[in-house]
């Protein structure tokens, strides 16, 4: 399992061309991420940023460098290994033709109980979706209850909510919600990655001192990393 060492995540100097393509996607990119640390990612449309978080659940492998988890190569590890570890929040949420109740409980190992799944809905803003006679089993995805973009959206951090993997890697969690709600679900989200490492993806400057680490990435270079104090 991915043990207890303090440098959690470590870059170096990677670099990765999506296949079939010319230009890189990320270049020379150097960075350590420590246990507990939680840390932005910035840059703008097309630096690589979703591509840094894909490289580190190894959908695709660094075309130079290495990238290291708990100081072992990521390829050391099981598939399974980095599942359980690692939740991944994608920019595009995808919902499965099924209950609202496995939709929640998509990617997690140990049971959640629907108590904890209203709850975690409720402050996501969803509690609409509770209103009706099947609660939890409303039926989502292909010849259900269609689901707004915002409401997605929702659905991916109520699922964040309920995950328990020690590490977090999130792609613009917020974007498409208004202010108010961005920095309601920025608490919730800060609040359950306590003791957990978080990567987030963001294009949104709002509460940024609350990171430990800022990363931005611009053209594929990462331009500057520091905290919100140094920067
Ligand atoms: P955004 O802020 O718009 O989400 P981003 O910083 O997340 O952008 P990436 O999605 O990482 O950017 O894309 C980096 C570069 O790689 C872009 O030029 C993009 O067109 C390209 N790219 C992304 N995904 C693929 C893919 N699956 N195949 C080929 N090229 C890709
Ligand atoms: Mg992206």
């Amino acid at each position: 399992a991915l043990s207890a060492t303090a440098d959690l995540i470590r870059l170096k100097d990677v670099s990765f061309s999506y296949p079939e393509r010319t230009s890189c996607a990320l270049n020379g990119l150097s960075l350590t991420i420590r246990k507990g640390q939680k840390v932005a990612v910035l840059g703008k449309t097309g630096s690589g940023k979703s591509t840094l978080l894909q490289l580190l659940v190894r959908n695709y492998n660094p075309s130079q460098g290495e990238i290291l988890l708990a100081e072992q190569p990521i390829h050391a590890y099981s598939e399974q290994c980095l599942r359980e570890n690692i939740c991944f929040l994608t920019q595009r949420i995808h919902t499965f033709s099924d209950t609202l109740r496995n939709n929640l409980q998509i990617a997690n190992k140990t049971k959640i109980d629907d108590l904890k799944m209203r709850e975690v809905l409720v402050q996501v803003g969803l509690a609409k979706l509770l209103e009706q006679e099947s609660g939890l089993d409303l039926w989502l995805g292909e010849g259900g209850r269609p689901l707004s973009g915002g409401e997605q959206r929702r659905l991916g951090l109520a699922r964040i909510l309920l995950n328990e993997s020690p590490i977090l890697l999130l792609d613009e969690p917020t974007e498409g919600l208004d202010r108010e709600t961005e920095r309601r679900i920025l608490r919730l989200l800060m609040q359950h990655s306590a003791n957990k490492t978080l990567i987030m993806v963001t294009h949104r400057l709002t509460a940024i001192e609350q990171f430990d680490q800022i990363c931005v990435i611009d053209d594929t270079n990462l331009v500057e990393k520091g905290s919100y104090q140094e920067l």
